[in-house]
């Protein structure tokens, strides 16, 4: 979801009407504008007169004369008087009606839900800005007076929404490590909670300082320790004889030290997991592609010129990234006891920086494109075409079985990247030194991803800001930890939620949306089937398919409905903080690798933290997923007006469908699979009316800029998208 969908709400009016005549998917319509901003007197006007129809009904029945009035006709006076009864009766009660329908009629909301919506929305509009003159502010004029946290970039109302939850989640969490929580909780709940308090605790942080971050790093067998023995020097100056044990230790040493970081849930040289294969959305299959670089996104490691391990080491030239890394890294190296001033100490940062740089901008241009490549080679074609590492030996390790060499393995970003990788780690391996750049590179990722989670006294310093690249700012804590939990706890933590929510209320605010979701996707198939850019009947036939095929994940995953599964996630709690988070990260991702043999279970959700994350479109199993926690106030709720369920998470429904339409989810068809399934008719179309999104974009910019529009064109075209298709339904 991106601002612009706030964008798009809050000039309701003015852009509908611009963009329907742009929207790929349907034709234009202008009429449908007012009726949507005037929703709630609309609703209200129904409401109203279901309430009328209600009220005089129960008052003529409960006013209606005794029984005698009707059965008695024993004489004509008596039956003239009932009669002028009954008249003047009938007159006042008419009288009575026509009163309390024209009241009803200028005071049509009166139920709690039409109110408690009404007040919603008007708590959100600037009523001292005229509509006509500025409709942003008009619209959205209360809601950023006082809701929005102007320091963030990207707030708007889901992430305000999610804030809301957690910090539902967080006090609950106090009250149950406190013992003044009043609803049962089960063994995950009260883990989670426990960790939370871990996380939150400083004093006991601070006390810890970084004693067990060192151990950590002792565990890995330390960082740079050729530097402290000195064998490197004797080793690359004199030829020395290896005895057997000694030969047979380093024979793997690049895939063991590779491994280990992996067992600590670091990525260093490639990430490689088991996840959905792409061309059969059935099964799992063996993964890898690319790392991600230690500092920042992979395009910042990008310079016009050749770097080398000198330009870093003097700070001189090179791209800012490497600096920074530079710095960053013999700070670490202080912290662990080096003299960070020593030319070799600084020499032997300023090489893994090298290989960091060579890795990342040796790598496929997805991260320029954001457009994957998929391919699938069998593990003794992966061995060819890399052969610096051992992938037999590392993937059957990893995996804990003995892979054929026939095993299929997909390389998520093409195949390009992964022999450049192979040369590099190749030419390290040659010397000893290279050797060690390598090792201490991946311990010094691992190591360095784990900071997070100490907490010393004094934080000075560019490795400390580096650091919180991770781990947020001091003043996110909280968030930074519910986040962290959520993924350790996938199922306990939102869990909490759902109880303070209220079961019961919860389960009908599920239900509710997945009917909103149902109508949507209906709606969805009728657009993409009246569309004139599929025009051939295979395009047509495939892409409706797919709409009417899509899976719909509402709420929360079936487990959370289980104390058993919950349970299962307390055992993730460890005594402190460090390696509640660390040993925590490992067991869901290595819980993740055990599905390598078991088909894809259709009721599986997608993300590690369920219940806890944004809406989503998954293109590889053709499926959405809205976690719960967007599922409440404003964006929906069994006692909001319809309108504005529609409004809000239909909405967000629409706008994860229409990913199904964007760069790669065109390349997935009806079941996720990759392929082609959409004629060069149809994708010309297509294309033609992103130009229109795209010009259109750049034009409400007042930079005109025409990347930044492109940079943004799918969210665009789901957000408006989104919006039409919720509108439609709800008219
Ligand atoms: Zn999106």
């Amino acid at each position: 979801m991106t601002r612009l969908l706030e964008k798009l709400q809050r000039s309701l009016s003015h852009e509908m009407r611009s963009y329907s005549s742009l929207n790929p998917l349907l034709p234009s319509e202008d009429h449908q504008i007012q009726s949507f901003s005037n929703g709630v007197s609309l609703e209200e006007g129904k409401q109203a007169t279901s309430s009328l129809l209600r009220d005089t009904g129960q008052s003529s029945r409960s006013h209606r004369p005794p029984k005698e009035a009707t059965t008695s006709h024993s004489s004509s006076s008596k039956g003239c008087l009932l009669l002028t009864t009954l008249v003047v009766f009938l007159f006042v009660t008419l009288s009575f009606a026509i009163a309390t329908f024209l009241y009803y009629q200028t005071l049509p909301c009166t139920s709690e839900k039409c109110v408690m919506t009404a007040a919603r929305l008007l708590k959100r509009v600037d009523q001292s800005v005229e509509p006509c003159d500025d409709f942003y502010q008009f619209a959205c004029g209360g809601w950023i007076n006082q809701s929005v946290n102007l320091k963030y970039d990207s707030w708007n109302t889901l992430y305000e929404t999610q804030r809301t939850a957690h910090d539902q989640i967080v006090q609950a969490m106090h009250r149950i490590n406190d013992g003044s929580y009043t609803l049962p909780t089960n063994d995950g709940e009260r883990a989670a909670a426990k960790m939370y308090e871990q996380c939150m605790d400083t004093d006991t942080l601070e006390q810890t300082g970084l004693t067990l971050w060192e151990r950590f790093v002792d565990e890995l067998g330390g960082w740079m320790p050729e530097l402290k023995n000195g064998f490197l020097e004797q080793e690359e100056s004199f030829e020395i004889e290896l005895d057997e044990d000694e030969k047979k230790r380093r024979r793997f040493e690049i895939e063991d030290i590779i491994l280990s970081a992996f067992n600590y849930s670091v990525f260093p040289l490639f990430w490689a997991g088991v996840e959905v294969n792409y061309l059969d959305s059935k099964r799992h299959l063996i993964t890898i592609y690319e790392q991600l670089p230690i500092l920042l996104s992979p395009e910042k490691y990008h310079y016009d010129k050749e770097l080398t391990p000198e330009m870093i080491f003097g700070k001189l030239e090179g791209p800012p990234v490497t600096r920074a890394l530079q710095q960053v890294g013999e700070e670490l190296a202080a912290v662990l006891g080096f003299d960070s001033t020593d030319e070799k100490v600084r020499m032997m940062i300023a090489n893994m920086i090298y290989l960091e740089y060579q890795i990342t901008i040796a790598g496929s241009t997805f991260y320029k494109e954001k457009k994957e490549r998929y391919t699938v080679v069998q593990l003794r074609e992966l061995q060819e075409i890399a052969p610096a590492i051992n992938w037999h030996y590392f993937l059957s390790r990893l995996v804990g079985e003995n892979l054929s060499f026939s095993e299929p393995i997909a390389l998520k970003t093409g195949t390009q990247w992964i022999p450049i990788l192979s040369s590099i780690v190749q030419k390290l391996k040659e010397s000893r030194s290279g050797v060690a750049v390598l090792k201490n590179y991946v311990k010094w990722k691992t190591i360095m991803f784990h900071l997070a989670y100490a907490t010393p006294k004094c934080k000075d310093g560019l490795l400390w800001m580096a650091v919180s690249l991770y781990s947020g700012a001091a003043s996110q804590r909280k968030e930074f930890c519910v986040l962290r939990l959520s993924g350790i706890f996938p199922l306990s933590l939102p869990s909490i939620l759902r109880k303070i929510d209220g079961i019961d209320h919860t389960e009908k605010n599920v239900k509710a949306v997945q009917n909103i979701a149902d109508r949507i996707q209906e709606k969805y198939s009728e657009m993409v089937q009246s569309s004139n850019l599929f025009s051939d009947p295979e395009t047509r036939k495939n892409v409706v398919e797919k709409v009417e095929n899509m899976t719909k994940f509402i709420g929360y995953p079936d487990a959370m409905r289980s104390d058993f599964e919950m349970e299962k996630e307390a055992v993730r709690l460890h005594d402190s903080l460090f390696w509640s988070m660390v040993l925590g990260s490992s067991s869901v991702y290595k819980e993740r690798l055990q599905r390598l043999r078991l088909p894809v279970n259709p009721r599986d959700w997608v993300d590690t933290r369920p219940a806890i994350s944004v809406p989503a479109h998954n293109y590889e199993r053709n499926l959405i997923q809205i976690p719960f926690d967007s599922l409440r106030l404003p964006y929906s709720d069994e006692h909001q007006m319809d309108f504005a369920n529609y409004a809000g998470i239909g909405t967000i429904i629409g706008h994860e469908f229409t990913h199904a339409f964007d760069g790669q989810g065109k390349l997935h068809g009806p079941t996720g699979n990759l392929g082609v399934w959409w004629s060069q008719d149809s994708q010309r179309k297509f294309k033609t009316r992103e130009q229109c999104f795209i010009k259109q974009y750049a034009g409400l910019m007042d930079s005109h800029d025409m990347n930044a529009a492109k940079e943004g064109l799918y969210e665009n075209i789901a957000d408006h998208v989104g919006l039409k298709v919720a509108y439609e339904v709800k008219i």
